[in-house]
């Protein structure tokens, strides 16, 4: 059977068929998704026509553990900021949080300089609003909306920097080896967003090469990278105890989904297992379809590896 990959719309739309409950939220969020695919496209077209690409991976570097941007500046982006910015804004804006703002965003976006792109960049990498503190002073917003909002176009950016960068659908060079050890982004340094166990493999030309599938690999919801992962271990601690790692799911009718928590330090990934959906679903909206058990990590007091727009403003 041919496997396709979905949209975000066709994600969403399948989990609104099974959780009719969730389909005003998702239906919401849609076309900012959508957006975000189409511009990420864009980026890279217009990265690859000027050459700009990331600097490469060192072996020896991701051995240690340092993610490629963590002490290196990004390439200059040129007006792609201000061009990614004026495209987003009219979806961001349906979002509450940021309609009727003091500055508009466009303005603000436009309006950047290359060390304030820089310092958006690594708030948004690092999570950390507060770097915002005085560019959202300067703009009038709050802290926590500008990051929302860098969130964003940072994320549009650095998809864009990623797919220019490395070829889709080939082994990429922290997952030779198995070089990468960490639960924490090889190329931005996020924490991810979605785990996911992958299907089996069957190469029809050899039938002996035949991978059973349900290996895990984390999910970058900033630079839409994903990594190799150890199955049981906390992305977070980095060790894996026995029965460290507790599964929360639904009785019935789980479709793949269910959240990996760590009893140690309380972080909880969303994971989905392929194996158990005919179709690959698109990972940023099938993070967002699992607002249902992230609302019992919220009263287990349980806390999100990465904090999104859904989980920040709910
Ligand atoms: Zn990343
Ligand atoms: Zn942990």
């Amino acid at each position: 059977m041919q496997v396709s990959r979905q949209s975000a719309t066709e994600t969403l739309n399948e989990i609104a068929s099974f959780r009719p409950a969730l389909k005003s939220i998702l239906d919401a969020f849609a076309p900012l998704l959508e957006a975000r695919d189409a511009l990420a496209q864009e980026v890279m077209a217009d990265l690859k026509n000027r050459q700009i690409t990331l600097p490469a991976c060192q072996a020896s570097r991701l051995s240690l553990g340092v993610s490629l941007l963590s002490d290196q500046d990004l390439p200059d982006l040129g007006d792609s900021y201000a061009k990614v910015a004026q495209a987003l804004v009219p979806q961001l804006e349906k979002i509450p949080a940021l309609s009727q703002l003091p500055t508009p965003l466009a303005q603000v976006f436009q309006a950047l300089s290359v060390e304030e792109q820089k310092t958006l960049c690594e708030a948004v990498c690092t999570n950390s609003p507060k770097l915002l503190t005085e560019l959202a002073t300067k703009y009038q917003l709050d802290t926590l909306v500008l990051n929302l909002a860098a969130s964003f176009v940072v994320s549009t950016l650095l998809r864009g920097l990623c797919k220019a960068s490395f070829e889709a659908d080939q082994e990429k060079p922290w997952d030779t080896n198995n070089i990468w050890q960490k639960g924490y982004c090889p190329v931005c340094g996020s924490y991810p967003v979605l785990a996911w166990l992958d299907k089996p493999v069957i190469d029809e030309r050899n039938t002996y090469l035949h991978e059973g599938g349900g290996r895990k690999h984390l999910y970058c919801g900033i630079c839409g990278s994903d990594w190799r992962f150890l199955r049981l271990a906390c992305p977070a601690c980095g060790v894996s105890q026995s029965r460290q790692i507790e599964i929360l799911t639904e009785e019935t009718n789980t479709h793949g989904e269910a959240l990996d928590w760590c009893t140690k330090c309380k972080s909880y990934c969303p994971t989905v297992d392929m194996r158990e959906r005919i179709n690959i679903p698109h990972l940023d909206a099938q993070a967002l379809g699992m607002l249902h058990l992230e609302l019992i990590a919220w009263e287990k007091k349980l806390k999100p590896l990465r904090a999104s727009f859904w989980n920040t403003f709910a």
